[in-house]
This record gives structure tokens, sequence and C-alpha cells, in this order.
């Protein structure tokens, strides 16, 4: 069983991208700076109309559907803009309610928070999420087994390589995809924590991604609409998505289809090491 292939994506893609989009709305900031901080606050209010609308744009043009991580108060505030967000073919998981970190939470308090983010989206859009990113990718030993314990299927939280990581911790259930996030693959890295210009950013995945496809494995970038959805950072995305579509052979989905696959794969791996061990 040790001895796998190098993974093969679906349709003899030779990597894979996930572009995920954390939709904070003024709740990241808050959770950071405190609700006092007008300054990160107002900064961040760019989030929904002006951010979303460009990166919802920059999708279109590249035909690529993304994930996106939804905060339930920011939903709960503007669900027009997560109706249209799904009707365009995007995923929404969730991003906590309030964006309230989980390592400060109790199992039980994490527990409701992932039950009331993933129930109000499940009316806003008539599906139920399937994945979730802890806010400030802060999870804690409990995490992963809640959400398989809820029926989740994918998490992005814990960075155990650059492949879709299956997690089990209750054999009896199914599994968790766990999907690799990246500091480097973040635009407040690069935006935020620094002002660095977009075509160094663009250079920086790019670079990262050659190595990625090389290897055959899967890249999932982390974008904020009131980051990258700013005019010169939007150009940071577009740069890259030009490099990734160029290259022809890469795989750009949702990272619940990603999930999906990997589980199918792990499970006809798992067969097949299975029947060739009892014959
Ligand atoms: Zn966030």
């Amino acid at each position: 069983m040790n001895e796998r292939t190098p993974p093969t994506w679906p349709a003899g893609h030779r990597a894979a991208l996930v572009v995920s989009i954390d939709v904070d709305g003024e709740y990241g900031v808050i959770a950071q700076h405190g609700a006092s901080d007008w300054y990160w606050r107002t900064q961040a209010q760019y989030d929904l109309d002006a951010g979303l609308i460009r990166l919802l744009e920059l999708l279109a043009d590249y035909d690529i559907r993304a994930t996106f991580c939804w905060v339930g108060r920011v939903a709960e505030e503007r669900p027009d803009a997560v109706r249209s967000v799904s009707a365009a073919g995007h995923e929404i998981a969730t991003h906590g309610w309030d964006h309230q970190i989980y390592t400060r939470m109790t199992r039980e308090e994490q527990r409701e928070d992932l039950i009331r983010t993933r129930e109000y989206l499940a009316t806003l859009t008539g599906t139920v999420p399937v994945g979730h990113k802890s806010p400030f990718w802060h999870s804690t030993p409990d995490t992963v087994p809640l959400l398989q314990e809820l029926g989740f299927q994918w998490n992005m939280d814990v960075a155990l390589g650059d492949l879709p990581v299956v997690q089990r911790p209750d054999p009896t259930r199914e599994p968790i995809i766990q999907l690799p996030p990246s500091r480097w693959w973040d635009d407040y890295t690069f935006f935020i924590e620094q002002a660095l210009p977009p075509r160094l950013v663009a250079e920086f995945w790019e670079e990262d991604f050659a190595v990625v496809r090389a290897e055959g494995k899967l890249m999932c970038l982390t974008v904020h609409p009131w980051i990258t959805g700013r005019p010169g950072p939007s150009r940071a995305l577009a740069r890259f998505l030009d490099f990734v579509v160029t290259l022809g052979d890469v795989w750009i989905a949702r990272a619940d289809h990603v999930a999906l696959w990997w589980r199918e794969r792990e499970r006809d791996l798992d067969q097949s090491a299975t029947s060739s061990t009892e014959s």
C-alpha cells in the first residue's frame, strides 16, 4: 500500500489548482484587531461591493469555478452575495460564524459554530456545504473529528504536504480530505504583511506552481476580496491564472470536486491493495 504510483489527476491532468476565496467581511480584522479598530474595519469594507465583484468577473473571464469560504455573519448581512456566487457555479464552504478563533473555543463551541454556519449557508443556496476552513487556519485536535462527525468532506487548515491527505480519526465514518493551505499561497502574506508589487507576487506563485506541476501535486491558493479584489493585486491573480491556464494540463477545480475525487481514488487504491493481498 505504501508503493503508490504518483497521482494521476482526472482526464490526464498533470497537477491541480484550487482557488479558495475567504469572504471575511469585517470579521477577520475585528477578530484580529478588535471592533474599535475602525482603520482596519474600513479597509475590510472593500470586501463585498468592490472586491468580490472584481474577483467574480476575473473568474468568469477564465471560466474558473472557485471555492468561497464564507463567514456566517457576512452571509447573514448580505445573503444576496452568497446566492449570486453560488448561482455562478462556485462552491460555498464554511469559515466560522464570526471568524472567532477555534483554538479559544471548547469542542462544543466549535460544534455549534460549524452547525450554525453550515445550516445558515444551506438555507441561502439549498446546498449543504461540505467543506470548512477554520478562521486564521487555527484548528485544534477536535476540529477534524468534529467535521467527520458532522458529515463534512474536506478541511483546508493543515499543511501536511502538497497533496490531499485522508484523515479518519473515527475509522467507522467517512474520512475528511485535508487539502493543503500555505502561508505563501495566501494574499495576506504578500499584500498586508508586506506591500509587494503584484508582478512579484504572481512570480512567486508561478515559481511555486512550476514545482507543484513537475511533481504532479496540488496547490490551494487563498485570496480575500478586500485584498486581491483591489485593482493592482487583482492583476497578480490574473497573471498567475494566465500562467496556469497556458500550461494546458492543470485541473483547476473546486475544493469539493478535488476532495471527492481524492476520496474515490483512495478507495480504489485500498480495494486493489486488499484484493492483491487476498489473491
Ligand atoms: Zn478568514
